[in-house]
C-alpha cells in the first residue's frame, strides 16, 4: 500500500494521496449492468479493487489540491497525508474541486465546521456550483451548503473556456454530477469520478456506475474524455482509481 507517491513531470509533481491507509475495494454491484458473463471475461469477482483518492500538485512553488478526501474512522485523511509530507493546510494556494460528492469536499471543513486550508482559493465550475444532485444523496447532513457558506469568501467559480492558476485546464465532463470536471495540467489529466472501477469502465465506458447522477451524460462525457487523453496521450490519474504500485498511471490508452 502506497499512501504518499510522487510523480515528477516535466514542468510539476503530482502526489497521489490516499485517504486510507488500507486497500479499497467496493461490490461489483455498483454496476447495475455488468453480467456474469461480462466478469468472467474481465477477471472481476464479488468486489473490484477501487480507492478513496486526492491530489497535490505542486509547480514553481505553488501547492494545489485536488479534492480533499473525507473523515475517515475520525481522522481526516489527506490532512493526514499532508502531514506526513511535513505540508501545512496554510501551505495549500488552491482547490480544485471535481464535484461535490461528500469523499471529496468532507476534508475541507475541521470538526467544529472551521475551515481547514485559510489560505486556498477554491476552484468550481459555475455547473456545479449551482447544479443539483438528482440521485446518490449522500448530503444528509447538509454539506454542500455548509461548504459554499463556510468557505464563501475563498470560492472562485469558472467557465470552462478560462485558464485557470498554475496553467490548468478545466474540462467539462458532466454526468456524474451536474458540473462534474476534469481537470488539465501539460500531459497530465485528472479524472476526478469519470471512472470508479477501472477494470469495468476503462473497456466499457458505457457501464455507468449507481454514483452517476445521469447516466446518460456520464457515458458520453466518459467516452469523450477517454478518447480526448488518448488522442493527446495524456496520463490519467483519478479520485477512484486503483492505488497500487503497477496501476498508478494510466498509460493504457498511450500503449494501444
Ligand atoms: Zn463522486
Amino acid at each position: 500500500m502506497y499512501v504518499n507517491t510522487r510523480f515528477n513531470f516535466s514542468n510539476f509533481s503530482l502526489i497521489w494521496l490516499s485517504v486510507t491507509d488500507e486497500e479499497e475495494y467496493i461490490s461489483s454491484e455498483i454496476f447495475p449492468l455488468l453480467t456474469k458473463e461480462l466478469k468472467q471475461e474481465l477477471g472481476i469477482g464479488k468486489d473490484v479493487e477501487w480507492s478513496m483518492s486526492a491530489f497535490l500538485l505542486e509547480s514553481e512553488g505553488k501547492k494545489a489540491l485536488f479534492d480533499a478526501g473525507y473523515y475517515c474512522k475520525g481522522k481526516n485523511g489527506i490532512l493526514e497525508r499532508l502531514k506526513e509530507l511535513k505540508i501545512s493546510p496554510d501551505d495549500i494556494d488552491y482547490i480544485f474541486i471535481t464535484h461535490v460528492h461528500w469523499d471529496h469536499i468532507d476534508g475541507l471543513i475541521d470538526e467544529k465546521d472551521n475551515i481547514i486550508y485559510k489560505n486556498a482559493k477554491i476552484y468550481i465550475s459555475k455547473e456545479e456550483y449551482n447544479g443539483k444532485l438528482k440521485k446518490y444523496k449522500p448530503d444528509k447532513i447538509g454539506l454542500v451548503d455548509k461548504f459554499k457558506k463556510i468557505y464563501d469568501k475563498q470560492i472562485v467559480q469558472f467557465n470552462f473556456d478560462e485558464t485557470l492558476p498554475m496553467g490548468i485546464i478545466p474540462i467539462k465532463a458532466f454526468g456524474h454530477t451536474p458540473g462534474h470536471t476534469c481537470y488539465r495540467k501539460d500531459e497530465l489529466l485528472i479524472i476526478g469520478d469519470l471512472i470508479h472501477g477501472e477494470k469495468v469502465q476503462f473497456n466499457h465506458p458505457e457501464m455507468s456506475s449507481v454514483f452517476d447522477n445521469d447516466e446518460e451524460m456520464g457515458i458520453e462525457s466518459r467516452k469523450k474524455i477517454l478518447n480526448y487523453a488518448k488522442e493527446n496521450k495524456l496520463y490519467i490519474v483519478g479520485h477512484h482509481l486503483e492505488f497500487s504500485k503497477s496501476c498508478l498511471f494510466r498509460d493504457y490508452y498511450c500503449n494501444k
